[in-house]
């Protein structure tokens, strides 16, 4: 990562230092000043050196005078080069740009050769002679703003030079704020001071290009992703940057176009600049909407858009007079976007390092130029601002190395979104391969739960069942329990009652039992009941009968198709069986051993009677069993027990 980021910074560097490559090649500088309109160069090699024609300037105001016209006794005064004449035309002491005048300077130089001036925009128009040739011109001079024609025509200019040149400018302004000459005029060899006309044109060139490309990449980025409106202010501020740069510095688009409006050209220049100032927060705002306020942004659109109508509505003589609030407000975002730069960059923010690279180039070179621009630094600042700073068009470099560290910024983030759909498309392949796996082995994962569900269900069915006998058994003695009684009589009583076959039914009761329990235990009491039980299963196991304990020490014996004798004899076969059993018994008053009574019944079932009524016949029969003695079997039919009686009536 670190690597990576080395490796970019090495890149911007490489690009500036490719940008800037005429600095290596550039000559060296003289630093020698005219004084009382004289500048002796004899010292200079014009085959290496350049020189600045800075200094005093013999100064004419309100006069345009020809160099034949000028008598040297009539000096009176000198003006400074590079600086606005504003305090020096009127004697009133206000200042004010409008007027005209005639500069003057003896040249000094040993040298008898073909040298070359560079000139830069003169404010705003002039004609220049060397030696009372006219050599270059940029616009109409003329007295009125209504004859004279604006212009900003960089150019270079060649004379034959000799021990003692005269040098004379007329310059005329009404349609800027401040008139003069405000930038240094170059002198040097032909060579030198074209190739750094040639170098100059070509990184404007070469600026412009970038610049344009890469704004129309970005517009281009956008309209095919609408929701990408950082690609949109950022196209729109490259348009704008590109725009400028060939309307500043060498003005190479005065060249393509010479009769292009001065004032047009001025307005389409300061709209760059004061609409680039709201532009570049929007594209941070959209870059880093966490960090930037939309407030901040707001007003910086609104003082913008105010500024703007100022432009189109107004001349140039009446809206460079706000630049300078202009400029103070753009000094005031750029503290502020460097508060909100270092904010991110002590978050760490992703990539922001891009971001603080290019802005602080941007920002250090535009602080530059407004400096170089301002008049105030014209007239008044100080002599070492004013050799650091020495050329008023930084920004434009500066802004496109802003443009190249954001368009990288752009860059990685679209190649991190890439790499992320990526990833995201390689996974969502390798899972629709695996799909069909998943679902195969879930499929089979469910077969195996359903089966395992049934498996289950059989089981608890055959639990159930185990449990439903086990309800239905008697613990003790592992017959029939009442319930199953309950169930079977009220079949058995139903078939026969279908069939018209009779049905018999026994009661056996244990005699005397509780004696049997309170003196042998009730331990005892219950293997006495199990012997019993069992004796009476096995009597009857071989008949079609059913056995249960009906409860405590009473067995129940249904009999169907069993009529009286067959169930007296059944009985008394059981009631005999269980005295040979010879279970002792000390409290028996009947016999030595446990013995049982037993009651008898049977009848034909009728509709009008019921399985109750039999039951209690038999129930009848065993109380006088009971009655007459204990350990005898007792019989009731219908004709002494009436079975189609209620139960109640029966009391
Ligand atoms: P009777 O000859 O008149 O039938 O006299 P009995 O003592 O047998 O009659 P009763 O109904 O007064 O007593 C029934 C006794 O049966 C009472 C109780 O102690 C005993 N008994 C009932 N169920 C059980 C049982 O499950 N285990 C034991 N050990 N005793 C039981
Ligand atoms: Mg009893
Ligand atoms: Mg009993």
């Amino acid at each position: 990562m670190y690597n990576r980021k080395f490796f970019l910074l090495i890149v911007i560097m490489l690009a500036i230092q490719l940008l800037l490559g005429g600095c290596s090649l550039q000559p060296s500088y003289s630093y020698e000043k005219a004084e009382n309109g004289i500048i002796d160069l004899t010292k200079l090699q014009f085959e290496n050196d350049i020189a600045k024609l800075d200094g005093q300037w013999e100064y004419y105001p309100n006069q345009l005078l020809e160099p034949g016209e000028i008598d040297s006794g009539s000096i009176n005064g000198y003006i400074a080069v590079p600086g606005t004449w504003n305090k020096y035309t009127t004697k009133e002491g206000f200042s004010s740009g409008d007027g005209y005048a005639t500069y003057r300077m003896t040249l000094i130089t040993d040298e008898t050769k073909r040298l070359a001036l560079k000139i830069p925009r003169i404010f705003t128009a002039y004609k220049l002679w060397v030696n009372g040739e006219l050599i270059a011109s940029a616009g109409t001079v003329d007295k009125t703003r209504d004859t004279m024609i604006p212009q900003y025509l960089p150019q270079v200019a060649f004379f034959e030079a000799k021990d003692s040149n005269e040098i004379v400018v007329q310059v005329s302004n009404f349609y800027h704020r401040s008139g003069g000459i405000l930038e240094s005029i170059h002198i040097g060899g032909e060579k030198q001071i074209l190739s750094l006309r040639y170098q100059n044109i070509a990184s404007d060139a070469l600026l412009f290009g970038c610049l344009i490309f890469i704004g129309a990449y970005h517009l281009a980025l956008f309209l095919f992703r609408k929701k990408n409106t950082s690609a949109l202010y950022f196209g729109l501020f490259c348009i704008l940057v590109g725009t400028r740069t060939l309307l500043v510095g060498e003005c190479f688009f005065i060249y393509l176009f010479p009769d292009f409006s001065w004032e047009i050209a001025h307005k389409i220049m300061t709209l760059t600049f004061y609409l680039g100032v709201p532009l570049i927060m929007m594209f941070f705002l959209s870059v880093f909407p966490k960090y930037f306020h939309v407030r901040m942004i707001k007003l910086a659109q609104i003082i913008a858009a105010a500024f703007v109508i100022l432009i189109i509505l107004t001349p140039a003589k009446i809206f460079t007079q706000v630049n300078p609030f202009y400029q103070i407000w753009t000094g005031i975002i750029i503290i502020y976007l460097i508060a909100v730069l270092i904010k991110i960059s002590i978050h760490k923010e992703k990539d922001s390092w891009l971001i603080i690279v290019g802005a602080s180039v941007f920002i250090l070179s535009s602080i530059n130029d407004i400096i170089f621009l301002s008049i105030w630094m014209n007239d008044n600042g100080p002599e070492f601002l004013k050799t650091i700073i020495r050329t008023g068009n930084l920004s434009s470099l500066g802004q496109f190395v802003f443009t190249f560290t954001n368009s990288l910024l752009l860059a990685r983030k679209f190649s991190n979104s890439l790499d992320q759909e990526e990833i995201m498309t390689a996974k969502l392949i390798k899972m629709n391969a695996n799909l069909d796996k998943i679902v195969f082995d879930r499929t089979e994962v469910l077969v195996e739960a359903n089966k395992k569900i049934q498996q289950q269900k059989l089981e608890l069915e055959e639990a159930n069942m185990q449990l439903q006998k086990l309800s239905l058994k008697d613990p003790l003695t592992q017959l029939w329990n009442r319930r199953k009684y309950d169930e079977i009589i009220r079949l058995e009583w139903h078939r026969c009652l279908r069939l018209k076959t009779p049905i018999a039914l026994i009661i056996i009761d244990i005699d005397q039992f509780k004696g049997y329990n309170d003196y042998y235990g009730h331990l005892a009491g219950d293997e006495c009941l199990r012997n019993i039980g069992q004796s009476i299963s096995t009597t009857l196991s071989d008949s079609d009968g059913m056995v249960a304990r009906y409860g405590g020490e009473e067995f129940t014996a249904i009999l169907p198709e069993t009529r009286r004798a067959e169930a007296v004899e059944i009985a008394y076969m059981l009631r005999k069986k269980i005295e040979s059993l010879h279970i002792p018994h000390e409290k028996s008053t009947v016999s030595k051993y446990v013995t049982v009574s037993a009651g008898v019944t049977f009848t034909i079932p009728n509709i009008n009677s019921s399985h109750e009524n039999l039951f209690k016949a038999a129930d009848k029969a065993l109380y006088q069993a009971k009655a007459a003695g204990r350990n005898r079997i007792e019989f009731l039919d219908e004709q002494t027990f009436n079975f189609t009686e209620k139960t109640n009536k029966e009391g």
